[in-house]
């Protein structure tokens, strides 16, 4: 059964809209992978959100399927994440009433409540119907790792040359990875346990680095990168020692062999 989930402009999550999804556990049974999603946003309340919405009314402006569910590692209640495939952004909103009429079948005995949860699973016909209106906007491609961008971003971008070390953004880092790296890997460097907020409080949340476990240069042909089995993030030291050697990558396991503990401030 099709679902729609409701975004709301704040949220406890930092979830990025087509990426990946956050949600409790009692939502599990409806999204599973393959689900098909509609995106709703109710009325706006803070008018601060205006110019990142379509619409200030209630409406729907998107739609994506579920793909792999794993449990939030960082949640005690059982809380679950999904990643999210296909996001495609609707060109302008649909609205929640057309004509005086909810696009949804709203069941009678659920007037009152019914707009208040976060998931609520709809009849095909009324993902239809939604749909129906909308124009949608194109879809991005699945990310290979022969395909290339210049956004950036942090992901495998740490090359090291003999002469200089840059940044390249020669190969595919698109945004979706990275958010989906993250969200499957953590924040923590996976060789030694760094933590960039930890160590500079705010001014280093969020960041951190993302690398390719098979060299991309390895990987020929239109391979699509998956974020749990082939990008593992990585705090900044440590990407650099798997990469110190020109001609091969360190795997994690052989670097955390060779990490002999952290210098700590005697401060
Ligand atoms: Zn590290
Ligand atoms: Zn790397």
């Amino acid at each position: 059964m099709p679902v729609v989930i409701v975004e709301n402009d704040t949220s406890q999550w930092e979830d990025e809209t087509g990426s990946v999804y956050h949600f409790p556990k009692r939502y599990k049974a409806w999204l599973v992978e393959g689900t098909e999603v509609i995106y709703y946003k109710g009325r706006i309340t803070d008018r601060a959100f205006a110019p990142k919405r379509l619409s200030p009314s209630p409406h729907y402006f998107g739609k994506a399927r579920i793909g792999k569910v794993y449990p939030d590692p960082k949640s005690g209640k059982g809380d679950l994440f999904a990643f999210i495939e296909d996001f495609a952004a609707f060109e302008s909103a649909v609205p929640a009433k057309l004509d005086g009429q909810y696009l949804e079948s709203v069941p009678s005995s659920r007037v009152t409540n019914y707009w208040r949860d976060g998931v609520r699973p709809i009849a095909k016909t009324d993902y239809d119907t939604i749909l129906s209106h909308a124009k949608l906007l194109p879809v991005q491609p699945p990310v290979s790792a022969t395909a290339t961008d210049d956004e950036n971003l942090g992901l495998e971008s740490f090359v090291e040359g003999s002469k200089t070390t840059y940044f390249s953004t020669r190969y595919e880092r698109r945004k979706d990875l990275r958010i989906k790296a993250i969200a499957f890997h953590g924040l923590d460097c996976k060789a030694c346990g760094f933590d960039f907020e930890q160590a500079y409080g705010e001014h280093g949340k969020g960041f951190v680095h993302v690398h390719h476990v098979v060299p991309i240069s390895k990987l020929g042909g239109e391979q699509v990168v998956n974020p749990e089995t082939d990008l593992v993030t990585l705090c900044a030291n440590c990407h650099a020692m798997v990469h110190r050697a020109r001609d091969v990558t360190l795997g994690i396991a052989e670097l955390k062999k060779l990490i002999r503990g952290r210098w700590v401030s005697e401060t």
